[in-house]
């Protein structure tokens, strides 16, 4: 079986701005990977994202294929600025996007509004993990809570943009009930996938592996999904590489 990784599932290439997020998820794999090679001393240096001016100063252009923007930070009340400086630069060159976020109703009104010129070339990929805040809270310390990612599926929708959503990793016993809430307002993919067992932290890791991905239930889940689904729902869902490298499939 070819094995996929990360980004490249979804892009040809991808930018970010900032080393850092304020976000600090528990799972978040650019986390560990500074932390490993040394661009932070310690986890709690993540929480404060650093700017990067070489690329904010970098010239844009026209890149081959689709890229990603943001993958190792997030478009966060404190980004929001420098991030809409870099997507109008990337976009007005002719550029394709995947933008992808937890997302802040209000950062994604304004958002929309500022690139709606270039619609065609973005596709906004939201990534919402639960249906549940005090999960969220805890696997994802500031981000946005259930509510503020859902109405800016909503309205990224209303507004005209494609539509996409991630849930990876789902931290529901199913994402079922969430699936059900949010795909009449996907254009495009909604995207399944687990955590990755080396790159997370906290006391509730344990009960998610002994008690969530368990690899029966994973299969069972999406057995169920090819059940219950009508084929207008089914044509949207994908299996991150996450559980497809587990060989299971839909
Ligand atoms: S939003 Fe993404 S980049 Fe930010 S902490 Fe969470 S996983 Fe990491």
């Amino acid at each position: 079986m070819t094995k996929t990784y990360g980004v490249y599932e979804w892009a040809d290439w991808r930018y970010n701005l900032f080393k850092g997020c304020s976000n600090n998820c528990r799972y978040c794999y650019a986390k560990f990977m500074a932390k490993r090679f040394d661009r932070i001393k310690s986890f709690d240096e993540w929480r404060n994202p650093v700017l990067s001016r070489k690329v904010y100063n970098n010239s844009f252009k026209k890149r081959k294929g689709r890229g990603m923007f943001p993958t190792t930070h997030d478009i966060t009340p404190y980004t929001y600025a420098y991030c809409i400086t870099m997507l109008q630069g990337l976009l007005r060159v002719g550029n394709e996007i995947l933008i992808t976020t937890k997302p802040n109703f209000h950062l994604i009104k304004m958002l929309c509004k500022a690139i709606k010129p270039y619609k065609k070339q973005v596709q906004f990929r939201f990534t919402i993990t639960s249906m549940d805040d005090k999960k969220l809270e805890y696997w994802e310390e500031n981000a946005p809570n259930y509510k503020s990612r859902k109405d800016s599926l909503i309205h990224a929708f209303g507004e005209g943009f494609k539509t996409s959503v991630s849930i990876e990793p789902y931290l529901d016993a199913t994402p079922m009930y969430l699936i059900n809430d949010i795909y009449l307002y996907c254009t495009e993919s909604i995207w399944i996938g687990i955590m990755n067992p080396k790159y997370n932290y906290g006391l509730r890791s344990t009960h998610i592996y002994n008690e969530v991905y368990v690899r029966a239930m994973i299969e069972d889940l999406v057995e169920v999904y090819s059940i219950a689904y009508p084929n207008t729902i089914l044509k949207k869902l994908r299996l991150k590489d996450s559980i497809r490298n587990m060989g299971i499939s839909l």
